[in-house]
């Protein structure tokens, strides 16, 4: 059985007398170990399906499985990393990373040993003891990403998680992401609007349609890692990928002209 199962999710939202209807009849299925990206144009449901996922959001209709069990909620077994950096600045790297660590009543020594290996893993060997503040931006990511795997979730959830950064840490992070999923042979369900970076990561990317988000189509990505940006094939994807977004962004342009 899939890992994780997105089964007929549709969702609504309702406020003041409107009606957002945000997603329709989402199904999916994501393997275990696997790399699975989504894409599509802005406001069509990505972030929503997300935390539909993630448990921090109700599906109107249908559910999703997570080792066919139902998801009712946020669970340990699920780790996000959202688009804005969300550090606790009060605290150092050090211990925004061990503390859902601390949450779990893991003691401090060990704690501190997993926060100091991802801290490592995602370059920041040294910065253990600064706060939020006195890093970059994409240094703060990084400490996200740190925090999140070092929860050791089964599923890791990311949310345009380098949409911010410049194109040189960017890269660096895609590598290293790639890196730890080869190693801990996560389950990852990543959302980005980068059709390179979605080639570059991923099994399968799977394209929404303008709002309400249905899945358009799914594209699944067959070339040996670590793929080159500049290859033939890699071209030819990015071509098919473009053509199918490219409808559905003018859907959207439209709507908003
Ligand atoms: P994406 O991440 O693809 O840009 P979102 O999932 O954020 O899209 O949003 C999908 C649609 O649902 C948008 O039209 C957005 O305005 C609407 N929406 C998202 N969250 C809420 C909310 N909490 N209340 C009302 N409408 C929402
Ligand atoms: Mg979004």
């Amino acid at each position: 059985m899939a890992k994780l199962v997105v089964e007929n999710v549709s969702k609504v939202y309702e406020f003041n007398g409107n009606r957002v209807e945000a997603l329709k009849n989402i199904n999916l299925e994501i393997e275990e170990n696997e790399f699975f990206t989504v894409m599509g144009p802005s406001g069509c449901g990505k972030t929503t399906l997300l935390r539909i996922i993630a448990g921090l959001e109700n599906p109107t209709t249908g559910r999703v499985l997570l080792d066919g069990r139902e998801v009712k909620g946020p669970g340990a077994d699920r780790g996000v990393v959202f688009q804005q950096y969300t550090l606790m600045p009060w605290r150092t790297v050090l211990k925004n990373v061990t503390f859902g660590l601390e949450l779990k009543g893991i003691p401090k020594k060990e704690r501190e040993e997993i926060a100091k290996k991802f801290i490592e893993m995602v370059g920041l060997k040294g910065f253990e003891n600064a706060y939020p503040h006195q890093l970059s931006g994409g240094m703060q990511q990084r400490v996200a990403i740190a925090r999140t795997l070092a929860n050791d979730p089964e599923v890791v959830l990311m949310d345009e998680p380098f949409a911010a950064l410049d194109a040189q840490t960017r890269a660096i992070l895609q590598n290293e992401l790639l890196k730890i999923w080869e190693k801990d042979k996560k389950t990852v369900f990543f959302v980005t609007h980068s059709i390179d970076e979605a080639i570059y990561l991923s099994d399968r990317v799977a394209i929404m349609t303008a709002r309400p988000g249905r899945i358009k189509d799914i594209i699944e990505i067959d070339l040996e890692r670590p793929r080159d940006k500049n290859s033939v094939e890699f071209l030819e994807y990015r071509k098919k990928i473009v053509n199918i977004l490219k409808e559905e962004v003018l859907k959207t342009i439209k709507r908003l002209t």
